[in-house]
């Protein structure tokens, strides 16, 4: 039995999916960190893991065997123009195993070399990127939020170069597959009708197998994707989460958050907070999440069109239908989870108005969005109750919010002990506050990985108040506040 028992698919499709070669060896890899918990329910021995052997595949020095290392292609549009060709430019698929869950999964390194998709590119990670997506994908898993994960963080011993000169470094992901909506995209751009069809084959039977005796499996496979995008935007919104580069080769096709670049958890509410320095337009601002995703989405149909069966008509017609129902399951649970969080049964038509006049109240008192929503549901201890008052701008103001809250969940009829159960599952304690992630980045380039792991432990349980942990509470000092988050990946 060897160390990692890949069982490769996609290396099987056709050629038109892919480069197959080999990873740049890093020169003198450290290890970052190694995920040992991920890796078990992975099947992978972890003494393996954490071994020299292991840092050798982390790193790029070996290919392990039964791994079949290939850079796949996409295409996408980015902030809205198109890009025919992107593709895995600094990443490769080693290849896949199956998880302990029966679920099959990716094992992709980031930032391994150069590919036939690294355009100008060097292919290459610096140090900071590497450690943000460790520590916010983990992050975003124990928040139960679909995502990618991180198995392995190493650097390489090469230096690379971004604004300054920086210790270069590799990422080992994990994901249900790393297929984007900008694959479709690429093979529909080239009307290359057969590959379009094997990929939807492909996605069938990999994410979405109830979609097989579907009448039309392609129709039933969108009406999937459609869902899960649905339900992963209204989790995002859930935590304060803004992805910050909603493009099409980013919107992964078996619903998980993918790639984690200018990314952040917003401090101080705003609905129209962005975090991408390049996002000067607000184009993937926390609120507009839902439209971008639906955008997404419909050129995502757009590309199904030669393979969907119909005569374009229809399909158009089918098409829209699904489409449309991204709003209702967005709403829908969008909707509950604020009614969680406000510790209410269900957010009805009425109550609606009343998450209207929180988000108002959030924004006119410039609030931080997760230190609302942890202190009210701790507000049964005064001295929490405290802390909450004191989040706005004058008690005034938070009095009139309580009393409406108050009456709100005593019209509702929910029990003290069903409501205080909803807001301790829905409000985490601790998120990867930005300002904790850029410390964190800080200490690592200066190769003192200690910040990352505390930071990473304490957010391995979100939602659980820690005893000493009390200052990864608290939201930025104006100081502290990263007022940028750079696409310099
Ligand atoms: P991202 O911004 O990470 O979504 O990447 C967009 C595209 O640019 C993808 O095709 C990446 O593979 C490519 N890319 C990003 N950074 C690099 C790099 N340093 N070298 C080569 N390609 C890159
Ligand atoms: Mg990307």
């Amino acid at each position: 039995m060897s160390a990692v028992n890949f069982n490769n698919s996609y290396a099987s499709l056709p050629e038109t999916f892919y480069t197959k070669q080999n990873a740049e060896p890093a020169p003198a890899p450290q290890w970052i960190k190694a995920n040992t918990e991920l890796a078990q329910a992975l099947g992978i021995d972890t003494a393996f893991l954490t071994s020299n052997a292991g840092l050798d595949m982390a790193s790029g020095r070996t290919a392990p065997d039964g791994s079949n290392p290939l850079a796949m292609v996409y295409a996408g549009h980015q902030f809205g123009g198109w890009s025919p060709r992107l593709g895995d430019g600094r990443a490769l698929l080693l290849g896949e195993v199956i998880g302990t869950d029966s679920i099959r999964y990716d094992i992709q390194l980031k930032g391994s070399g150069r590919t036939p998709y690294s355009r100008g590119g060097d292919g290459k990670s610096a140090i900071g990127p590497v450690i943000r997506e460790y520590i916010v994908s983990e992050a975003m898993a124990a928040l139960g939020v679909p995502t990618t994960r991180a198995l392995a963080a190493v650097t390489t011993g090469e230096t690379v170069i971004r604004e300054i000169p920086l210790p270069g470094a590799i990422l080992t992901r994990v994901a249900q597959s790393h297929i984007r909506v900008g694959t479709f995209q690429y093979f529909y751009s080239q009307n290359d009708k057969a590959s379009l069809l094997a990929l939807a084959n492909y996605v069938i039977d990999r994410h979405y197998p109830e979609a097989q005796n579907a009448e039309n499996p392609v129709q039933a496979m969108y009406k999937g994707i459609v869902t899960r995008q649905a339900k992963l935007i209204a989790l995002w919104m859930k935590f304060g989460f803004i992805h910050g580069v909603m493009n099409t080769d980013n919107c992964q096709i078996a619903g998980e958050t993918i790639d984690y670049g200018p990314c952040a958890y917003m401090d101080t509410f705003h609905p129209m907070k962005v975090f991408s320095s390049i996002d000067q337009q607000g184009r993937y601002a926390w609120g507009k999440q839902p439209h971008m995703a639906h955008w997404n989405l419909s050129r995502l149909g757009e590309a199904l069109m030669p393979i969907w069966g119909n005569d374009d008509d229809t399909a158009v017609a089918e098409i829209s239908a699904e489409l449309d129902t991204f709003s209702d399951t967005f709403n829908e649970n969008f909707y509950a989870a604020f009614a969680q969080k406000l510790g209410l049964p269900e957010l009805t038509q009425k109550t609606a108005s009343f998450l209207e006049t929180t988000f108002e109240a959030l924004q006119n008192n410039k609030i931080d969005f997760t230190l609302f929503f942890a202190h009210l549901r701790r507000s049964h201890d005064p001295i929490y109750q405290e802390k909450f008052i004191t989040l706005f701008e004058t008690p005034e103001a938070a009095g009139m919010w309580l009393s409406q809250w108050d009456a709100i969940k005593a019209k509702s009829g929910i029990t003290a002990s069903d409501s205080q159960e909803a807001m301790d599952a829905a409000n985490p304690i601790y998120i990867a506050r930005n300002h904790r992630v850029e410390a964190a980045i800080q200490a690592g380039v200066a190769g003192d990985y200690k910040p990352m792991d505390d930071l990473h432990n304490i957010l391995q349980a979100p939602f659980t108040q820690q005893s000493g942990a009390g200052d990864y509470e608290l939201a930025p000092l104006d100081t502290e506040v990263v007022q940028q988050t750079f696409c310099g990946t």
